[in-house]
Parts: C-alpha cells; sequence; structure tokens
C-alpha cells in the first residue's frame, strides 16, 4: 500500500500571493459552477484560503494539501457524508455519474 508520505512542505505555490493572484483570476474567470454540479449532492466549494487543514480525497486516496482549493460533497439531506474531494476528481465524477444515470 503506498500511503503517498512523501509530502512537500517546503514549497507551496499558493502562499505566494502573486502567483495566487494570477491562478484565481484563471479559476474565477472560467466557468466556476456548471461542471460540478451533481443532481442529489449538495456542492460546496472551498478556495483555498478557507482550506485550513488536510483531507484525503476519496476518490484518488491523495491528499488535498492544506490551503488547497477543493470541494466539499454530500448527499443532499445527509451532511454527515460529507467528503472533501479534489475538484479534478469530483468533476470526473459528475462526468461519470451523467454518462451512468441517462
Ligand atoms: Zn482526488
Amino acid at each position: 500500500m503506498s500511503k503517498g508520505s512523501r509530502r512537500k512542505r517546503a514549497t507551496r505555490p499558493w502562499q505566494n500571493p502573486s502567483a495566487l493572484r494570477d491562478v484565481s483570476d484563471l479559476v474565477t474567470t472560467s466557468r466556476f459552477d456548471d461542471d460540478l454540479e451533481l443532481p442529489g449532492y449538495a456542492v460546496r466549494q472551498i478556495d483555498g484560503a478557507s482550506a485550513a487543514k488536510e483531507y484525503t480525497c476519496p476518490d484518488c486516496g491523495n491528499v488535498i494539501a492544506e490551503g488547497e482549493a477543493h470541494v466539499v460533497v454530500w448527499p443532499v439531506g445527509d451532511s454527515d457524508l460529507r467528503r472533501h474531494w479534489h475538484r479534478h476528481c469530483w468533476r470526473m465524477e459528475v462526468r461519470r455519474s451523467d454518462g451512468a444515470a441517462s
């Protein structure tokens, strides 16, 4: 079992304010929401500044680093089942589910 124990704590590009501004410009001016919605699920987007701790993504099993923008997802009405996902992992899950459901 690989647990991905090699964590890079020294260099975090999102802690560089100018780099962060560049990235968030890209993110916020492009499509932000619509491809992250999945019927039956509540999706909350967490920006980097609000991501105060590390989480483990249930899809890829890798760490979502402190300070990394990601999404929190739970079945509507069952917030006990909240999970933190990488944005790209959740987006792929949405696409998979869209295809499977119809
Ligand atoms: Zn992931």
